[in-house]
């Protein structure tokens, strides 16, 4: 019989990408919508699995969504992938987060113990816990210093899931995944924004992309990558927690770099934090501009990743590297935004 899972943020990046692999190794794969959600199709058409999900309505904020749900399925595994994940959302709606990122998660481990013992379970935790980084390469043994109200949460459903699992002998996991990106990386995360508005900005339906504090930098995947990780994770003897990272940081301003050279642009900078500019030499037009609405209260200025537990353990490494990366985004980008008819521009 085919083994059953539930996905929770099945409409995200990751839960598409991860739905697709679970499909493919014969998983009945059930995943979570919620009543508000508004475009549930498009990143899992596009990877062609639409029809394949069995949809399940769930609020993480209601916790007899969870409750029922665990107990009347008894999946034999559940990725709890669903958040607030926006690091400066969470500075806003910063107790919503809390209940989202982090008691939701309490939620699923109680009730996977008192109703579905069986289910192993996997928690999408991030490399935001790190925050300001207490070492130069962050691994599973580093301290956490969360710098905002996301990682503040994250790092409550971190540690819920050890609790669990040293106190009731879970099979519950936690990845600890660094930034990874991909064409279907929701457009408000600085990577998809840059190759989203570079491609608006060259078929000239977008003058100016504008950006925070380019000085930080990020260890950045292919999430198609890192869903590996999380399904090699759930199928280990024991549970555990492990770093998922390529082990390169690139700065904003890199990233900005790289994209628009394989878009065409040639950029060059002027001007200093606030009032600097980017230029596209070719035009001679400014394409690049700063505001300040995008700077966070508390910064993480650099991630970067020590992942030798998984490559050892778990045998799992990247396979695409950030120039392939940012070449995806940008080559996806370039088709949507040539399209005029796509309903989403
Ligand atoms: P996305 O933002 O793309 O997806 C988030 C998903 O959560 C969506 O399906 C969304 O549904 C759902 N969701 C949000 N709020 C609720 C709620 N109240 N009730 C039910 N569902 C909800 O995130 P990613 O796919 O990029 O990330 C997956 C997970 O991994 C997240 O937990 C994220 O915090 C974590 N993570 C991600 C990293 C990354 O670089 N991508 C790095 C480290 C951790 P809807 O479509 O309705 O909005
Ligand atoms: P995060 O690492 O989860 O916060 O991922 P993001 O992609 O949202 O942000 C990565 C970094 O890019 C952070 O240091 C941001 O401050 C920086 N950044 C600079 N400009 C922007 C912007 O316009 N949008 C976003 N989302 N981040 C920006």
């Amino acid at each position: 019989m085919a083994k059953k899972v539930l996905v929770t943020g099945v409409t995200g990046q990751d839960g598409a990408y991860l739905s697709k692999l679970l499909l493919e190794k014969g998983y009945e794969v059930y995943g979570t919508k919620r009543r508000t959600s508004s475009e549930i199709a498009w990143r899992l058409e596009y990877l062609g699995v639409y029809k394949d999900i069995r949809f399940v309505d769930l609020e993480l904020t209601e916790p007899h969504n969870i409750f029922n749900l665990v107990q009347k399925y008894q999946f034999d595994e559940i990725y709890n992938l669903a958040a607030q994940s926006f690091v400066r959302a969470s500075f806003d709606q910063p107790l919503y987060t809390a209940d989202v990122d982090g008691i939701a998660v309490a939620r699923f481990v109680e009730a996977i113990r008192q109703t579905s013992p069986q289910t192993k379970f996997y928690q999408a935790s991030t490399s935001e816990m790190f925050g300001k980084i207490q070492e130069e390469k962050q691994s599973e043994t580093t301290a956490f210093y969360p710098r905002s109200p996301y990682a503040v949460a994250k790092l409550y459903g971190h540690w819920i899931v050890v609790n669990y699992r040293e106190s009731y002998n879970m099979h519950a996991s936690s990845g600890i995944l660094f930034n990874h990106e991909s064409p279907l990386r929701g457009e408000e995360f600085v990577t998809r924004k840059i190759t989203k508005h570079l491609a608006e900005i060259h078929y000239g339906k977008r003058d100016i992309l504008e950006l925070g504090n380019m000085d930080s930098t990020r260890d950045w995947g292919f999430a198609g990558d890192y869903v590996e990780g999380m399904y090699l994770m759930l199928q280990q003897p024991k549970a555990d927690d492990y770093v998922l990272a390529t082990g390169e940081t690139t700065s904003i301003r890199d990233f900005v770099i790289l994209a628009a050279k394989q878009i065409g642009f040639d950029i060059e900078w002027q001007g200093k934090a606030e009032n600097e500019i980017g230029i596209d030499c070719k035009s001679g037009k400014t394409i690049i501009k700063i505001n300040p609405v995008h700077y966070r209260p508390a910064e993480v200025d650099v991630l970067l990743g020590d992942s030798s537990k998984a490559r050892k353990i778990l045998g799992w490494k990247p396979k695409v590297g950030l120039e392939k990366l940012a070449n995806m985004m940008v080559e996806a980008d370039m088709k949507w935004a040539a399209c005029i008819e796509q309903a989403r521009y």
